[in-house]
């Protein structure tokens, strides 16, 4: 068979040729904005012209510190398409994590969104590689310290609307990077090479993983600095599907009125977020009847929330997982055709796990005696290794603790059924290890958020002396439960889900959870917050 290189380029010009007419959906600080793919291209190779004027060079790294939105699209294939490399900074971190980022990347240039153009003054004085800094408003430039300083549209007046894009970069040449959001020391760099973003995306049109296709409306609100919104605006380009992408404000009325208006089809988030528009939707009434699935991954969705989804909304859920050194699909939990049959409880279950592995990857687990029977039962940690799986950190020397004899390894500890559905069972560092066995935080956690009067809970370690460790679990009460929900009253809708030994020995009520950057449990700042919360 013949070598041709997969190349982001191929996406873009597929787009502009098969699909000029369908829309990109945007939403910035003036409101609604509507593209359609052929002006989308046009604006997305006058920038490329223009960062090529700039001195943008091939290797190049350019940082965007951006939202979901149309000219963050732009960046997504300006960049890359001309031999540059699009590195998108989480703006949730702490400024010490992003100057860090900025300077570990030498990043050249930066798009920067109005909002974080003051977070970046603050910084401007300790990222020497920035050669300029682009604001990227609808707007006028706003009054800036930062130097030199381009304003976003003034520079696509300028640029080459027939700008060409390159078709003869090595499809292994890095195309974008990403940095874990790191809950402990700095944030690790991962590199996305053109092949494996070109096959990641091929992966998310498989009719048994997330099928992205032209007929569907895809609303990405994962942020886009966020392993590229799960690699769902490349697919959705490559495909011609129509995108709504939502700008900075995520809330869950915001959400769900845009899925309404714009007959969103597939919606990819965190739970946190369906959290939030679960609520919204029962207190207030919309029509989503467009949407065919709603991807959730990042951490465990818990079976409460998938079977109001289902049940109560009739919206399709689909449970996913992966990470940034992932791509990040890895599995996805799609049914095979005999689990029609299954009862409603079972389905639930079967929805419940993370799934079983993409085509197109390979994983073991291991065990302490090597590798795990699949039974559902004994636990191991996931290791994975295919084309859109990194094989190192960018330039750190923390690889070899991860990647090892060709495999990631994932610091996940799963479990895996007869019929190959893995089940997270904890991050290695988050398991409760109690009395020389292992209790998972995340089951606890998942059984406490089925509770009617429950929103949100997470369960932690805290050091026991004869125990070694043992749960306690932190609850936020809904509305509905503040004031008359007890502690005991919750011991007891546990008692007979769980072996006597895994209960939680105590269950602190709190206003919110601490989260990260990305929205997940904040599991080391709760864990002393507890401890400090025990000893008073
Ligand atoms: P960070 O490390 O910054 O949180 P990642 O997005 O790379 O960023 O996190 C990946 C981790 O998230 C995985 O290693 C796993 O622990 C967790 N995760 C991802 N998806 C799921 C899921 N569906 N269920 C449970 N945990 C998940």
């Amino acid at each position: 068979m013949m070598q041709t290189p997969l190349l982001l380029t191929q996406m873009i010009e597929r787009a502009e040729k098969y699909f000029p007419k369908k829309e990109i959906v945007s939403r910035t600080e003036s409101g609604i904005n509507r593209f359609t793919y052929k002006q989308w291209g046009e604006r997305t190779r006058r920038l490329a012209s223009s960062l090529s004027k700039l001195g943008v060079e091939e290797g190049d790294k350019v940082g965007t510190l951006a939202w979901n939105h149309h000219r963050h699209l732009e960046a997504y294939f300006a960049i890359p398409c001309s031999g540059a490399v699009l590195h998108t900074i989480n703006i949730r971190l702490s400024p010490q994590h992003i100057v860090y980022i900025i300077n570990h990347a030498k990043d050249q240039v930066l798009l920067i969104d109005p909002d974080i153009v003051p977070l970046i003054e603050k910084v401007k004085d300790q990222i020497p590689t920035v050669k300029a800094f682009i604001v990227m408003t609808d707007g006028e430039l706003p009054e800036t310290t930062l130097e030199p300083v381009y304003h976003y549209e003034s520079l696509l007046e300028e640029g080459d609307p027939s700008f060409q894009f390159r078709n003869d970069i090595d499809e292994n040449a890095p195309a974008g990077m990403c940095y874990t959001s790191a809950t402990t020391g700095n944030p690790k760099g991962v590199i996305y090479s053109h092949r494996g973003i070109v096959l990641h995306a091929m992966a998310l049109g498989l009719a048994d993983t997330t099928g992205v296709s032209e007929r569907d409306v895809a609303l990405p609100v994962v942020p886009m600095f966020h392993v590229n919104a799960w690699g769902l605006p490349f697919a959705a380009v490559w495909f011609g599907s129509k995108q709504v992408l939502p700008g900075p404000y995520f809330t869950p009325g915001l959400l769900a009125g845009l899925m309404q208006d714009e007959k969103v089809t597939i919606s990819a988030g965190v739970p946190t977020i369906w959290l939030g528009l679960l609520n919204e939707l029962e207190q207030n009434e919309y029509d989503l009847s467009s949407l065919r699935s709603v991807l959730c991954g990042g951490s465990a969705a818990p079976k409460g929330m998938i079977r109001s989804f289902e049940e109560k909304f009739g919206i399709p859920f689909m449970h996913a997982y992966g990470m940034t050194e992932t791509s990040p699909l890895a599995v996805i939990a799609a049914s095979k055709s005999y689990h029609d049959d299954l009862s409603a409880e079972e389905k639930l279950d079967l929805k419940a796990k993370q799934g079983i592995l993409v085509p197109g990857l390979d994983m073991k687990i291991v065990g302490k005696d090597g590798e795990v029977a699949w039974d559902g039962i004994e636990m191991g940690e996931l290791a994975l290794r295919g084309p859109w799986i990194a094989s190192e950190y960018y330039e750190d020397e923390r690889t070899e603790d991860a990647f090892r004899d060709g495999w990631l390894y994932t610091g996940d500890v799963v479990t895996i059924d007869e019929e190959g559905y893995i089940k997270i069972v904890d991050r290695t560092k988050d398991l409760i290890k109690s009395g020389g066995e292992w209790i998972s935080s995340v089951d606890i956690e998942n059984a406490l958020m089925a509770h009617e009067h429950i929103f949100e809970a997470a369960v932690v370690a805290v050091p026991h002396e004869e125990w070694q460790e043992r749960p306690i679990a932190c609850v936020v009460l809904k509305e509905s439960g503040k004031g008359s929900v007890t502690k005991e009253e919750i011991m007891d809708f546990l008692k007979p889900q769980f072996a006597k030994w895994w209960l939680p020995d105590e269950i602190l009520f709190l206003d919110e959870i601490p989260k990260t950057s990305v929205g997940k449990f904040l599991k080391r700042a709760l864990r002393d917050q507890v401890q400090d919360q025990m000893k008073q």
